[in-house]
C-alpha cells in the first residue's frame, strides 16, 4: 500500500481510502476507536511518504444506507468534497463489492490480491 499511495501521488493522483466499517453499527468499535486507528494509520503511513489525502468510511448496518458498499455513496463524497473527474481516476480493491462499486460509478477498476494487480477493468 505504500509504495502504490507514492507512486499515485507522484503521478498526480489523490490518494482516498473508502471503507465499510459494520462494526460501528454492530457496537464492536467506535466512531471514535475507528478515527484513532485512521490517524495511526495515517500517521505512519506519512511517515513512510505516502500521504492519504482522505478517509471515508461507512458505519452503518448492511441495508441502512446508501454509502456502504458497493453502494455509491463514499464515492459521491469523495467525488463532490475533492471535485474528482471518476473517469480519470482508479479504483484499487480486494473483492466484489469493490468491483460492483466501480462499475456503478464508472470508474476503471483494479483487482489486488496479495499486494498485486491481479486483473484490471474499465481502462480505456
Ligand atoms: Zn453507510
Amino acid at each position: 500500500m505504500v509504495s502504490w499511495i507514492r507512486l499515485f501521488k507522484a503521478a498526480g493522483f489523490l490518494a482516498i481510502v473508502i471503507t465499510n466499517q459494520r462494526g460501528i453499527a454492530l457496537g464492536q468499535y467506535t466512531d471514535a476507536d475507528l478515527l484513532a486507528l485512521h490517524k495511526n494509520m495515517r500517521a505512519e503511513l506519512a511517515g513512510r511518504g505516502a500521504i492519504l489525502d482522505d478517509v471515508f468510511y461507512c458505519p452503518h448496518a448492511e441495508g441502512a444506507c446508501n454509502c456502504r458498499k458497493p453502494l455509491p455513496g463514499m464515492v459521491i463524497q469523495a467525488q463532490q468534497k475533492w471535485a474528482i473527474d471518476l473517469s480519470a481516476s482508479l479504483l484499487i480493491g480486494d473483492g466484489e463489492r469493490d468491483r460492483q462499486l466501480a462499475a456503478r460509478c464508472g470508474i476503471p477498476f483494479a483487482l489486488v490480491r496479495n499486494g498485486r494487480v491481479v486483473e484490471v477493468e474499465g481502462q480505456s
